[in-house]
C-alpha cells in the first residue's frame, strides 16, 4: 500500500477554501476573514484553496481572490486548486480500496432518497447501505447495464465524535459516504480531508454549516492516517427571515456595496463590528481578535439597512 505523500514538515497552517461558484457575499467574507484571523493570530501560515471540482462560474475565482485581497486578506505560496490534484485524490482512494474499505454502489439519487425516507428505513438520510453486500454476479450485472457507480467508504462505525473550539465536543453519524461520485469526480468529503494534511492544515476555520459533515471527515482522516485539524465552525450570517444569507437578500457582495458608495474600509469595519471588534484593515483587527469572546450567534444582516450614516457600525 503506497504511502500518500505527507507534508509532515509543512509548518502547521489555517485556510480558507471558498467554491468558485459565483461572487463571495458578506457572510462568506466574514468566515474568510475569521478563518484568517484564527490563523494569524496563532502564527500559522494562511493558505487558499479552490474547491473547483463543482459549481464552478467562469471568472468568479478572480473575482473571489480579488475580493479576499481588497479585505486585506494575505495568504502564504500559491493558490492550489483541486482540479490540479486529481491524482492525489486517486491515490486516497487507491488506499482506502487496497484496505477493502470501499465499494461500488449503483444506485440512483431517487433510490436512496427514497430509502432513507421510507417509513421504517434509517433515519437521517444516510445511506442504507443497499449496495454494501452485493455478490460480484450482481454487481457484475450493474456494471453490464451500464450504470455508473460510485464508490462508497465501507465504514466501520455509525457515529465519530470531533472537538469543536466553539461547539466543544460534538458527535455525529457516519454512513456509507460517497467517496468518489458516479461521474468520476472525487466528493468533497475525502478531497478536503486530503488536501488540508497535506497542505499542512491543522486549523480549519469555516461556516457551522459544515459540522455534521465533520465527523465523517475525521473518521476519513483516521482511516488514511492523516491527522484530525483543529476545528472551529463559526457562526453563519443570516438575513432577516433567519435563513442563510445569499445573493438574492440584495446588497451582499463587496461590489454591490462599492457600486452604493461605501467603501472597502467601511465593509471591513462593519465585518468586524459584527464580531466585537474594532480597527480599519484586517491587520489592525488582529490585535484585539480573542477567539474566546468571538459572538457564538449568527449574525442578522439587512442589507438594505447597512448604511448608518455618520456613525460607524
Ligand atoms: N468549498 C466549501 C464551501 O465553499 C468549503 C469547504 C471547507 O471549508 O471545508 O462550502
Amino acid at each position: 500500500m503506497s504511502r500518500m505523500s505527507s507534508t509532515a514538515s509543512a509548518p502547521p497552517a489555517g485556510r480558507y477554501a471558498p467554491s468558485p461558484s459565483g461572487d463571495l457575499h458578506l457572510g462568506n467574507l466574514r468566515t474568510a476573514l475569521l478563518a484568517w484571523l484564527f490563523a494569524r493570530g496563532s502564527g500559522r501560515r494562511f493558505v487558499l484553496r479552490v474547491d473547483d471540482l463543482d459549481r464552478v462560474r467562469p471568472g468568479a475565482e478572480e473575482r473571489q481572490l480579488a475580493d479576499l485581497a481588497a479585505i486585506g486578506l494575505d495568504w502564504d505560496g500559491p493558490v492550489t486548486r483541486q482540479s490540479d490534484r486529481l491524482d492525489h485524490y486517486a491515490a486516497a482512494v487507491d488506499k482506502l480500496t487496497s484496505a477493502g474499505l470501499t465499494y461500488e454502489c449503483f444506485c440512483t439519487r431517487r433510490e436512496i432518497q427514497q430509502a432513507a425516507t421510507a417509513p421504517h428505513g434509517p433515519l437521517g438520510g444516510a445511506y442504507p447501505g443497499t449496495c454494501r453486500e452485493l455478490t460480484p454476479a450482481e454487481r457484475a450485472q450493474r456494471r453490464a447495464a451500464g450504470k455508473p457507480a460510485a464508490l462508497r467508504l465501507r465504514s466501520a462505525r455509525t457515529e465519530f465524535e470531533i472537538i469543536d473550539r466553539l461547539h466543544g465536543r460534538y458527535r455525529g453519524p457516519i454512513d456509507d459516504l460517497v467517496l468518489r461520485r458516479g461521474d468520476g469526480i472525487p466528493a468533497y468529503n475525502l478531497t478536503v480531508v486530503v488536501d488540508d494534511a497535506e497542505q499542512g492544515v491543522d486549523q480549519v476555520v469555516r461556516g457551522d454549516d459544515l459540522l455534521p459533515s465533520t465527523p465523517r471527515q475525521a473518521y476519513l482522516a483516521t482511516l488514511l492516517d492523516l491527522p484530525i485539524p483543529e476545528y472551529a465552525h463559526v457562526p453563519l450570517v443570516l438575513n432577516t427571515e433567519g435563513k442563510r444569507l445569499a445573493k438574492r437578500d440584495g446588497a451582499v457582495t463587496l461590489s454591490d456595496r462599492l457600486a452604493r458608495g461605501e467603501t472597502v474600509d467601511r465593509v471591513v469595519g462593519l465585518l468586524a463590528g459584527s464580531l466585537g471588534l474594532a480597527g480599519r484593515g484586517a491587520e489592525e483587527l488582529l490585535a484585539g481578535f480573542d477567539t474566546d469572546r468571538l459572538p457564538r450567534e449568527p449574525w442578522v444582516l439587512d442589507p438594505d439597512r447597512l448604511v448608518v450614516v455618520g456613525r460607524c457600525p
